[in-house]
């Protein structure tokens, strides 16, 4: 018999942070060991946008699904397994079907996705299809599908893990627990791309907590930042039809809308938008100045802070935190077309190669 591994101590977010947590012993965790992130600092990127601060990027790509998903996830399967549901069920822009289709397929559950057609990043859908869930492309966008979902959940049948479900903001602010250990306190400022808008409840919510218990004794200012053509946070009326490169924000009635203007008003922080342009620039100069690859989301609070550097809102020698949501590869076709795809073809020989190289 072959011992079990001891090279692997991070238990997942529920075991690492259970008693900030609504589980009990009687709770199955299901868990793909999620969360413990890097918190990267990235100087290269702050020089070249002309800060002077110290920001630190919570590279939440690197979860089992590749985005922050999993945290939430990993408590709305653990909980409705604890009660029995044999089916989960999620309206998604893609990352959230990756993670409900992996934590419903570790947990033994069946699980049904929805999904704007047509409007979903190929590695998301790539993943919601690799692990056996029932992909459905609903005509219409996130929110038409999210109020299907709504309607699915009234019927008692199937459990909805959409950030609706408070266990998901539960799981999720575990992030901002992480940053404040890592740290040793909370930041100045906090930036994050807002869509639906549980992540920045979510966060709000663990600074909170974890000053309430004495872990930390500042609060971050939290800085949203919407796409252009889906900022109804910003703009302060649901849109109708929202559109951005950035799939994964592109929701036009956001379901934590409250959530979200809270935690931007008792902290003092801000709700802004970007172009597509901006986040689109801010997405290739992360990647080249640091080696970091993220998804087209992740550079809205990137093209956020370019802004607030602009109109010189950050002070000299803040701290900054800011969330990449999402890993690169999720959406390779924005990437190719943002990077301007052009191998240049030779022949099989060194002069080729070299004369290419300019050398
Ligand atoms: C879900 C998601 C968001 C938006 O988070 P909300 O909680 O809906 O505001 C941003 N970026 C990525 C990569 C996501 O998957």
């Amino acid at each position: 018999m072959s011992a079990a591994p001891s090279n692997s101590s991070w238990p997942g977010v529920i075991r690492r942070y259970a008693e900030y947590l609504p589980v009990t012993d009687a709770t199955p965790v299901v868990t793909l060991l999620e969360g413990n992130t890097p918190l990267v600092p990235v100087p290269q990127f702050v020089e070249a946008i002309g800060g002077k601060f110290d920001l630190f990027l919570k590279y939440e790509g690197l979860n089992p699904t590749c985005s922050f998903k999993d945290r939430g996830m990993t408590m709305a399967v653990s909980k409705a397994k604890e009660r029995g549901a044999k089916v989960v069920v999620c309206a998604s822009t893609g990352n959230t079907s990756a993670s409900a289709a992996a934590y419903a397929a570790r947990a033994g559950m069946r699980c049904v996705v929805l999904l704007p057609h047509g409007k979903i990043a190929l590695g998301k859908m790539a993943q919601a299809l690799m692990y056996g869930a029932t992909t459905i492309a609903v005509e219409g966008n996130f929110d038409q599908a999210l109020n299907i979902v709504r309607e699915l959940g009234e019927t008692g049948q199937v459990e909805v893990v959409n950030s609706i479900n408070p266990f998901r903001i539960e799981g999720q602010k575990t992030a901002a627990f992480e940053i404040c250990d890592a740290l040793g306190d909370a930041p100045d400022f906090h930036f994050l791309p807002v869509g639906n808008a549980g992540n920045i409840t979510a966060y709000w919510k663990g600074y909170r907590e974890y000053q309430g218990v004495g872990k930390s004794d500042t609060l971050p200012r939290m800085c949203g930042w919407q796409a252009a053509g889906a900022a109804p946070l910003v703009d302060g009326q649901p849109v109708a039809n929202p559109n951005t490169i950035a799939t994964a924000i592109r929701i036009g009635n956001p379901a934590s809308w409250t959530g979200a203007m809270d935690a931007v008003r008792e902290s003092e922080g801000l709700i802004d938008k970007v172009t597509d342009e901006e986040i689109l620039h801010a997405y290739k100069l992360l990647a080249r100045t640091e080696g970091i690859f993220v998804e087209p989301a992740c550079a809205a609070p990137l093209a956020g802070l370019i802004k607030s550097v602009e109109r010189n809102l950050i002070p000299a020698g803040s701290l900054i935190a800011a969330t990449m949501t999402g890993h690169g590869l999720k959406d390779p076709d924005t990437a190719i077309g943002a990077a301007g795809f052009q191998p240049t073809v030779v022949q099989p020989t060194r002069d080729a190669v070299l004369q290419v190289m300019g050398l």
